[in-house]
């Protein structure tokens, strides 16, 4: 049954109407031209001019690990004690079968009434189920006695770096792997459960497609998470096409998967195999990224490698035996110059398997024109700026500050996409494309060089038209196009006409993913 939305404003197009049949776009037109063929029983949506994108591809995500964030109880926004009650009560509504209570994001130094969670505030809220809420650093917990008990610790312990106090349900470091080992198991429906809940929050953002790292987060089991993703894919239970960048627990499990017969492409339009993913440094914020010169603001240290220059070569030399491309996490510019030094001889002219950088963060200048020089593939965070102006200069000092975050540089000279990292940044395309344009942060007093500004429609590009490129698939999405998939987002004005500042309080309003509606706001 064909489907007409007209009186719209296309991106990429002067056509002003569109029909959708099945899960495609059969045609495009002037509204008038469009309304010419409708016949009585076929359905009109009449968009009264506002403003429709290709379905948002949001190249680097992990939406398994979203959707877990999300599916248990937010506490970042907890300024007490009884607000902490508030989410847990609502997690309890929302999963009445749910064993544990659990939720994370609490910041105790924030709270207004200096209240501060313990066993017995926790108690307060369950006495005959577990609960365990973890800080906003990820390294402390509290929990009640029902979750002491479910680890078997019946008093203080101390351990290896770590620790448990009995009297206020403290459990540091190391001790908290005892209450995660207590917890029931992620099963298969569970992160399913997971998937869709991350799914939809990309949907109310606009976002059709992501280029996900799934296989090691959550459940840390590649192969089960595999399975779950082929799983939902084969049931029709996708709402957000899955590019999947897949990271191994070591080269056997990887040698065992192209064994397998999987590398990259294998997989239909709602879960396909896409580049293998290695996380080679840590990140800007904790001083972990690997910096060739020690931290402007702590010079004890200069983060480290997680991975080493042996390792990144030989998972990438696999990888390109099976015509498998392979994406590299490097964030410090030490990190960028190893993952560099391993691709200068490993990767083919003109970079046909889309070998690349995730997050081109601190680069130097000759960096820089090693990848245009590539045409190496560069998966950038523009909402990463956001925080990152903030501590950029402090952390690089101001000399490769000048070189970093250089977004436009390789958006001009290079295959460009743009992602959120979700859920280290929620993912938010408006934002990122306010972000790339303005490099001002909203939450911070603080701003990246101006040159570096993308235009709108260079920011638009970099989640639609680039991300379809950088995932393979630019010969049916990335586009408002006669045979291409019906992927679209309808905003409720036209951005371009925007004030910059302002992108980011655009409305989505509806959000279709192959034909259906899968968001309406
Ligand atoms: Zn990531």
């Amino acid at each position: 049954m064909k489907k007409y939305y007209v009186n719209c404003v296309i991106y990429g197009s002067e056509d002003t109407a569109f029909a959708t049949e099945g899960n495609r776009i059969v045609s495009t037109g002037k509204t008038d031209d469009i309304l010419a063929g409708v016949t009585p029983l076929q359905e009109v949506v009449d968009l009264n001019g506002m403003f429709v994108v290709p379905g948002f591809i949001d190249s680097h995500m992990h939406l398994l690990e979203l959707g877990h964030y999300l599916f248990n109880a937010d506490l970042s926004g907890c300024r007490s004690n009884e607000d902490i009650r508030k989410e847990l009560n609502a997690f309890c509504t929302r999963n009445p079968d749910a064993e544990w209570i659990i939720g994370r994001g609490y910041h105790e130094d924030t709270f207004t009434d200096h209240s501060v969670p313990d066993r017995q505030f926790l108690d307060s809220v369950s006495a005959d189920k577990p609960a365990a809420i973890t800080r906003a650093c990820g390294h402390v917990m509290t929990v009640n006695t029902k979750a002491l008990e479910a680890a078997g610790i019946s008093g203080d312990l101390e351990l290896d770096g770590g620790r448990v106090t009995w009297s206020t349900g403290l459990v540091e470091e190391n001790a908290i792997h005892l209450i995660h080992d207590a917890q029931p198991k992620h099963t298969p429906e569970m992160l399913m459960k997971y998937i869709e809940t991350g799914s939809s929050y990309c949907n109310a953002k606009g976002i059709t497609v992501a280029g996900s790292d799934d296989f090691l987060s959550v459940a840390k089991d590649s192969r089960l998470v595999q399975d779950v993703f082929e799983k939902m894919a084969y049931q029709g239970r996708m709402t957000v096409r899955v590019n999947e960048q897949c990271e191994f627990e070591d080269i056997k499990t990887f040698a065992r998967f192209l064994d397998d017969g999987y590398t990259m492409d294998v997989g239909n339009d709602y879960f396909r195999i896409g580049p293998l993913k290695l996380i080679t440094d840590g990140s800007l914020g904790a001083r972990t990224a690997a910096m060739s010169k020690p931290y402007h603001d702590d010079p004890k240290t200069s983060g480290y490698m997680s991975m080493s220059d042996e390792d990144i070569e030989m998972f990438v030399k696999l990888a390109n035996r099976f015509n498998m491309g392979t994406i590299c996490h490097a964030i410090g510019d030490d990190a960028v110059q190893r993952v560099l030094d391993v691709f200068k001889d490993n990767v083919l002219p003109g970079n046909p398997l889309h070998h690349g950088l995730v997050h081109c963060q601190i680069m130097t200048r000759s960096q820089i024109d090693q990848v245009l020089r590539q045409k190496l593939s560069c998966y950038i965070q523009s909402q990463f700026i956001d925080y990152d102006a903030s501590i950029l200069e402090a952390r690089a000092g101001k000399l490769l500050a000048k070189t970093s975050y250089p977004f436009r540089t390789l958006f001009e000279g290079t295959l460009t996409s743009n992602g959120s990292d979700g859920p280290v940044e929620m993912p938010d395309p408006l934002f990122g494309i306010q972000m790339a344009v303005t490099r001002k942060s909203v939450n911070h007093d603080a701003s990246m060089i101006q040159d570096e500004c993308m235009t709108v429609e260079q920011a638009i590009d970099s989640f639609t038209v680039c991300g379809a490129k950088q995932l393979f698939m630019e010969d049916r999405l990335g586009q408002i196009k006669e045979g291409y998939l019906a992927d679209f987002a309808v905003i409720d004005q036209d951005i371009r006409k925007m004030d910059p500042e302002k992108i980011s309080t655009a409305k989505i309003v509806m959000t279709v993913m192959d034909g259906e509606e899968v968001y309406a706001g």
